[in-house]
């Protein structure tokens, strides 16, 4: 933290770069001097529904240097994601325990960027994050863990495009994250008006970026939390913001294609597999029962891959999530 300033904000925590004469940099209402560390939030307005707060911390390196985004807590209930400066997009869903969606306007707060000025209040805080965040940092990272419902074994997500310099670090930023498996996440928007995800609308954008998840089920788990950090401070090294080397990790787990199964309607859940476990294709993941103990589905794994989170909890409705399963790549990309 020697070089650079650093800026959270609500789940964002920005390093940023100094200017070439000596100025506070300002997010919100938060304001750090070169050296100095300062607290604030963004204001997301009134518009169509309720005005919220976001909280930001600002760390401004002494001398000069890039700046990079921390951001977390888009899914309120992710609470291992909450562990760097407390930060939390999602302030309704973390305080009424809503996993997935801002429980004011029923939207995922990590699937409306770069948002709307005048949307709802998660295309409004999403709006704002894009402009506060995203379009004054470097580097980007969005920190997830297994949201209420989801029992999850750690993972990364890297997302290529195909723009060489930019991939290279990306690349290298989730390597010295440190994370054994890692999502190849190629299909996604290159409209910079519908980007959907905070960390696209980042590498969108130009800025590197890459997502991680270590938590599940809302517990706060020592490992998980330290994989987090560890992984935040290595990458921080393989950004130079920090002396010393990172922790790169020589051969993660590359993942090349997901594979949701989903529930086909209401019951009872009783899993046959834990996360990180590896099935083949036609192994039974659990059984899922009527409300008076009758069987009636036995999901299997569509796939040969590994459970990368199964439904933690035993309520079921149409459309959920019953397990995500990831197809290891053949070769690493
Ligand atoms: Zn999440």
């Amino acid at each position: 933290m020697n070089s650079r300033r650093y800026l959270g904000v609500f789940s964002v925590l920005l390093f940023l770069a100094a200017p070439l004469f000596a100025q506070a940099f300002r997010v919100g209402t938060a304001s750090a001097a070169p050296g100095e560390k300062s607290t604030g939030t963004l204001e997301v307005p009134t518009g169509v529904d309720a005005a919220t707060s976001i909280p930001v911390v600002i760390v401004n390196g002494a001398k000069p240097g890039k700046v990079l985004a921390l951001v977390s807590g888009a899914h309120g209930t992710e609470y291992v994601s909450t562990v760097i400066l407390v930060p939390l997009i999602n302030i309704q869903s973390f305080e009424q325990k809503v996993p997935h969606v801002n429980p004011v306007d029923n939207k995922s707060m990590n699937r409306f960027y770069p948002g709307k000025a005048d949307g709802t209040q998660t295309e409004r805080a999403s709006y704002l994050i894009t402009k506060e965040i995203v379009d004054r940092c470097d580097y980007l990272i969005d920190y997830h863990g297994g949201d209420l419902d989801e029992s999850l074994r750690p993972y990364a997500y890297w997302g290529p495009t195909g723009r060489e310099a930019q991939d290279r670090t990306s690349k290298e930023m989730v390597l010295a994250f440190g994370l054994d498996h890692i999502i190849i996440w190629r299909e996604r928007p290159t409209d910079p008006a519908a980007t959907r995800y905070l960390d696209n609308t980042a590498s969108v954008r130009g800025k590197p970026s890459i997502v991680v998840e270590a938590g599940h089920a809302g517990t706060v788990e020592s490992d998980d939390v330290a994989l987090l950090v560890n992984g935040t401070l290595s990458t921080m090294r393989a950004l130079k913001m920090l002396p010393g080397e990172p922790r790169t990790i020589e051969n993660p787990v590359w993942i090349e294609k997901l594979v949701d199964v989903l529930a086909d309607g209401p019951g009872i859940w009783y899993p046959l597999v834990k996360r990180g476990a590896y099935v083949s294709a036609g192994m039974k993941l659990g059984t899922i029962t009527d409300y008076v103990g009758k069987v009636i589905a036995e999901p299997r794994a569509p796939v040969s891959a590994v459970v990368l989170h199964v439904n933690a909890v035993p309520s079921l409705k149409k459309g959920d999530n019953i397990a995500d399963l990831g197809v290891p790549a053949a070769k690493a990309p």
